[in-house]
């Protein structure tokens, strides 16, 4: 298609916005945790399109759902009933506990239907989101993400009846409710703002105050969802029921799709809220398939056990004592590795050595592979930090 790897990044420049910082190779093609590059190198990857692909790339019983789903019904208007999209919004129910679902196409689009529900079914305005939130990039999720550098520009825009108060101090929240408060957003686990995980009891605390002060609870499962860690969803370390709930990246495994889950009579009537592609029937097959190889594959075990024996390795390793690592922390398959420095230059030595790594919020190197990474592939991943760490 193209001739040179430069001429792909030279075209890209020209013709599309530079929103993203992005490392100089283009990716080919992908299979189980390894993508390989335009020159044919491989590299174990461990961003997984950013907690997406917990399935790892091409996996054969996705692409055969999505195969024979393309051959027969690619799209058709929410006009219609179609099989895949009740068939996933039953399936969801059934590892959620919620009771129904409304689905669009994104993780800041859930967001969007949340916000809208919350304010709809109170008929109140005000939200609280916690400092180091993020929820996504249009105008509402901006609202209730907290970091300066994705809002400044745009401030005018944003709700203006948002709290921000601080994460893992369930008090704060009881202070900052007030009698026009819609719901209190939160993710189970951090993810973009350098994997923080919160105290033991803090959502449950959280969940309490909600029902007493008859305020919603809004769990933004996005990143924590589907296995990530080491739970189907992050809510269930702690037991904790959300009155609404949003999913999206590995809800579909790679195929683009997101949703919002509320519990029984919090929902919206006809005309309240619509998506075109939402719950598109191709984008239903891919997470039903996905969902049923999570099951089948005991992915969310596998989670679990290779969180922890990535923590263990890590600790034997040695890395967690090397100056410029603060702290390693994380649950499941969702790790971070916080520096005393920016990571840029570590996340380019450790592509030079086959591993893709994901450095966010400046100094945190943010692990989320595929759920069906290999022990041998931890290990390698684990050698490879430990070397360029040191
Ligand atoms: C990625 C993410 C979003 C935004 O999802 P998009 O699909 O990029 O819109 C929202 N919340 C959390 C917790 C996320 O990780």
């Amino acid at each position: 298609m193209f001739s040179s790897q430069e001429a792909v990044i030279e075209k890209e420049k020209r013709y599309i916005m530079q929103t993203y910082k992005r490392q100089r190779i283009v990716i080919k093609e992908g299979k189980g945790a390894i993508v390989t590059d335009f020159f044919g190198n491989e590299y174990i990857d461990c961003v997984g399109g950013i907690a997406v692909n917990v399935l790892g790339y091409c996996h054969p019983v996705v692409v055969a759902a999505l195969k024979k789903q393309a051959e027969k019904l690619m799209h058709v208007s929410n006009l219609y009933y179609t099989e895949p999209q009740v068939k996933l919004a039953e399936k969801l129910s059934e590892i959620t506990g919620m009771a129904k679902t409304f689905f669009c196409n994104s993780g800041a689009e859930s967001i969007e239907a949340a916000l809208k529900l919350a304010c709809k079914m109170t008929g109140k305005h005000n939200f609280i989101a916690a400092e180091g939130s993020f929820h996504g990039r249009t105008l509402g999720s901006l609202s209730v993400t907290f970091e300066p550098k994705f809002r400044s520009a745009f401030e005018s825009l944003l709700l203006k009846s948002v709290k921000f108060v601080r994460y893992n101090d369930a008090e704060a929240i009881r202070k900052a409710i007030d009698d026009d408060t819609a719901a209190v957003i939160l993710e189970p686990v951090q993810g973009e703002t350098g994997v923080i995980v919160p105290s033991a009891g803090y959502l449950k605390e959280v969940r309490e105050i909600c029902t007493e002060k008859n305020v919603l609870l809004i769990l933004d499962e996005i990143q924590t969802g589907f296995g990530r860690t080491g739970r189907w969803f992050g809510k269930e370390h702690e037991g904790v029921e959300p009155d609404i709930m949003t999913v999206a990246k590995a809800l579909g495994a790679g195929f683009p799709i997101g949703a919002m889950l509320a519990k029984e009579g919090i929902e919206f009537e006809a005309s309240e809220h619509a998506s075109t592609f939402g719950g598109n029937p191709l984008a239903c097959a891919a997470a039903l398939a996905s969902i049923t190889v999570i099951e089948d594959e005991k992915l969310v075990e596998r989670s679990r056990e290779l969180g922890e024996y990535f923590m263990k390795s890590a600790h034997d390793t040695g890395i967690n004592s090397k100056p410029i690592v603060k702290e390693i922390r994380g649950i499941g398959l969702m790790i971070g590795i916080e520096l005393t420095k920016p990571c840029g230059e570590i996340v380019e030595k450790t592509l030079e050595r086959g591993c893709l790594i994901n450095c966010t919020a400046g100094n945190v190197i943010r692990l989320v592979p595929p759920l069906v990474i290999s022990k041998e592939q931890v290990d390698r991943v684990i050698s490879v930090l430990s070397e360029v760490i040191r």
